[in-house]
């Protein structure tokens, strides 16, 4: 039997854009965090949103991870073949009664405050209707977050009931993403900081799957002054190019994580495996929740 490797990490990126200097961080701390326990480091494209995510950008952020030195370890999933996954958990949640059709407005939704507690009337089944997460009051949930520490959330007070399927059918990413890792057996979940405020609501809709709760790293997106400066201008995809200047990308970004310098190397494949060696999570500073 094979022995799977005990920590299986991954990089999402939605290819709504190319990749940007955060996204840079973002894969290269994940594929740190994977790598440094010789665990496996797995792309998925999260395409989810078909308005707003295009094949040719994935296809690129594809190649421009390559030109970084960064494969996947598994075969590159993207999340619009993905369908028959999400309606087989909506199904179980809403059998479960788990979740709800909604056919609440956005404008009742923000007479309630902007938070979905009740809805106004019951969906007929005739009618388009979105599908809901039914939080109930006190949903309280606590992680212990890597990089952040712990963070708590009450995630009735913080976003209530949240949509898992929108009324023309699209699927959202909290949706997707939690399925996803799921089905993919993804443990340890490290992405930019940007995304801490949607970790509690993704671990109660994990719990109400029945699935497994990964470990959990949110990254900081800028933090000290030399990665402000090279991020700033490296946040703009023009000034920077991948293809020919992947180490320079890498330390830019390596710096963000505050890591000590890795010097004279300029083969991605290399650097990496020095930056691994290298990496100490523990000296990434925390963004505050
Ligand atoms: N696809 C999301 C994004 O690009 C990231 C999802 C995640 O890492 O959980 O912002």
């Amino acid at each position: 039997m094979i022995q799977q490797p005990a920590i299986h990490g991954r990089f999402a990126p939605s290819p709504s854009g190319p990749l940007h200097f955060g996204s840079i961080v973002a894969a290269l701390g994940s594929w740190c965090f994977a790598k440094k326990h010789a665990g496996l480091w797995t792309l998925r494209i999260e395409d989810v949103d078909h308005d707003r995510c295009d094949h040719e950008t994935g296809l690129q952020q594809i190649r421009d991870l390559e030109s970084l030195g960064m494969l996947s370890d598994t075969p590159i999933e993207w999340q619009s073949e993905n369908d028959a996954r999400y309606i087989n958990a909506i199904d179980q949640l809403l059998r479960d009664g788990h979740a709800f059709r909604c056919v609440c407005s956005r404008a009742d939704v923000t007479n309630m405050g902007g938070i979905h507690r009740a809805c106004i009337r019951h969906a007929r089944d005739d009618e388009p209707a979105s599908i809901r997460l039914h939080v109930p009051a006190n949903t309280h949930i606590a992680f212990d977050d890597l990089v952040c520490g712990q963070i708590n959330e009450d995630v009735a007070q913080a976003v209530g009931d949240f949509v898992l399927r929108r009324a023309d059918g699209q699927f959202t990413y909290q949706l997707a993403v939690v399925v996803d890792d799921a089905h993919q057996g993804i443990n340890q979940v490290v992405r930019g900081a940007d995304l801490l405020e949607s970790t509690a609501r993704q671990i109660f809709l994990q719990q109400r799957l029945g699935y497994a709760t990964p470990s959990y790293a949110h990254l900081p997106l800028l933090r000290n002054k030399d990665g402000a400066k090279l991020s700033k201008r490296l946040d703009d995809p023009r000034a920077f190019d991948i293809e020919n200047d992947p180490v320079e990308i890498l330390t830019a970004a390596w710096v963000t994580l505050n890591q000590k310098p890795i010097n004279g190397i300029t083969e991605p494949t290399e650097w990496l495996q020095k930056a691994t060696d290298a990496f100490d999570f523990r000296r990434i500073p925390a963004t505050e929740p």
